[in-house]
């Protein structure tokens, strides 16, 4: 039987991310407000505290796994919005892990690396990116061109995994991945991009002008295998747009409802209120997609994450949980009313945040798409 009774290990984990959270709100309004601000490596607050995900390394053993415990320590530190720790793994190095091979691990493997695939016109559909790579024998060097945009962590990483076209061959340019590393001549960044929400979030753009690459920067991924890390992803992303959601949902509820009161569920529709009966239904919204993106993590800890197998799954987790962010942030607005939009509290800022989780590791509609392809057994050429 399915057991998602967590244990004593992973209470305590998770305790300690709330705990980190709720000291990562204070920091909301700040960077809010000064998102050319990257935040320290450790807040001077949580330096002496134990570090959520060292615990984990430790107590492991004692947890429901590693993929369960990282996605509650996930869900609880994005409850905060400021991360008190940066994190110590970016998906493109989790690329180079999975897909380098001996040498390139060790060179790069435990670098911080961003993930740029997005170009201008090039987001949900990459067919579109213009990026190029082409080789040069005479250095055995790689020449990349490209314009990368919105590259997440890329301020406070070493570098990025860049996907662009190479060579033309039978008829097509297929796609090519290679590791950029701040620095190197050719690399041009463009500094933080300014946001309507999720403002402490670290994003930048670049140019790769002329940049040459050592061939063994060249890392073995096409498109397909470069997808493969965000069905780790997608229901993590999934998750912090629901906590966002869920911050919000919590302050709305006793904004109106005050410190004490609690609803009663048993009460039938006719007998609550418009406003018991919007709360109860974003309620469960929440819960049903928390628990869509539980079931996605489960599966991918019994069947491991980087085979593709929880593709769909992961793809319902971020579409639902996109949705849901969206549903639950707008609704709560509503109720709200004018003081929603007052700056004195964060509701406005976790309505602007919320947009984004429907948007970038694929878009709401993209993951359907995926989804629906799945069921009806159509192939990407058929749906698209
Ligand atoms: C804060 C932030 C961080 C990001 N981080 C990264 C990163 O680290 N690395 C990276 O490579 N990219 C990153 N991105 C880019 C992100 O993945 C893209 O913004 C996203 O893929 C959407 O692409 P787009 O912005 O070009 O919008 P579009 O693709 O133009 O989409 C616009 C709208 O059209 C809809 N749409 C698109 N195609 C279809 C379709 N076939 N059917 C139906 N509807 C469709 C979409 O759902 C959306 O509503 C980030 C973006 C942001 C804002």
């Amino acid at each position: 039987m399915v057991d998602f009774s967590l244990t004593d290990a992973d209470k305590k984990i998770a305790a300690l991310a709330r705990d980190e959270a709720e000291i990562g709100r204070t920091y909301s309004r700040y960077y809010d407000k000064h998102e050319d601000e990257i935040e320290p490596k450790v807040f001077a607050e949580v330096k002496d505290r134990p570090d959520p995900l060292e615990m984990l390394d430790a107590i492991e053993a004692e947890t429901s796994g590693r993929v369960i415990v990282e996605h509650l320590v996930t869900m609880e530190t994005a409850r905060g919005d400021v991360r008190m720790r940066r994190i110590k793994k970016h998906l493109g190095d989790k690329i180079v892990r999975y897909a380098g091979n001996d040498e390139q691990r060790k060179l790069f493997g435990n670098k911080l690396l961003s993930i740029a695939l997005t170009e201008p016109g090039a987001g949900s559909d990459p067919s579109m990116i213009r990026g190029s790579a082409r080789y040069d024998e005479a250095t055995d060097e790689w020449i990349l061109n490209a314009e990368k945009i919105y590259c997440s962590a890329f301020g406070a990483s070493d570098g990025a995994l860049v996907l662009v076209r190479g060579p033309e061959k039978n008829g097509a340019r297929p796609f090519m991945g290679f590791v950029i590393e701040k620095g190197m001549k050719g690399l041009t960044e463009l500094g933080q991009v300014k946001k309507m929400g999720i403002r402490s979030w670290d994003t930048a753009d670049f140019v790769l002008q002329d940049c040459r690459v050592p061939s063994i920067n060249k890392i073995d991924v096409d498109f397909k295998k470069t997808m493969i890390v965000f069905n780790g992803t997608r229901p993590g992303v999934a998750a912090m747009g629901l906590a966002v959601a869920g911050s919000l949902l919590e302050f709305t509820r006793e904004k109106l409802l005050g410190k004490e009161q609690v609803l009663d569920y048993a009460k039938g529709i006719r007998a609550r209120s418009a406003i018991e009966d919007r709360l109860i239904r974003m309620e469960a919204l929440y819960e049903a997609t928390s628990l869509t993106i539980l079931r996605c993590k489960w599966l991918e800890h019994v069947g491991g994450t980087n085979n593709g197998a929880t593709k769909v799954e992961a793809a319902m987790s971020k579409a639902l949980g996109g949705k849901a962010a969206r549903k639950i942030t707008q609704g709560c607005m509503e109720l709200l009313g004018p003081e929603g939009l007052s700056e004195e509290y964060l509701a406005e800022k976790w309505f602007r945040d919320a947009r984004i989780f429907d948007i970038f590791e694929g878009a709401g509609d993209v993951n359907r798409l995926i989804i629906a392809r799945s069921l009806l057994n159509y192939s990407q050429k058929e749906l698209n």
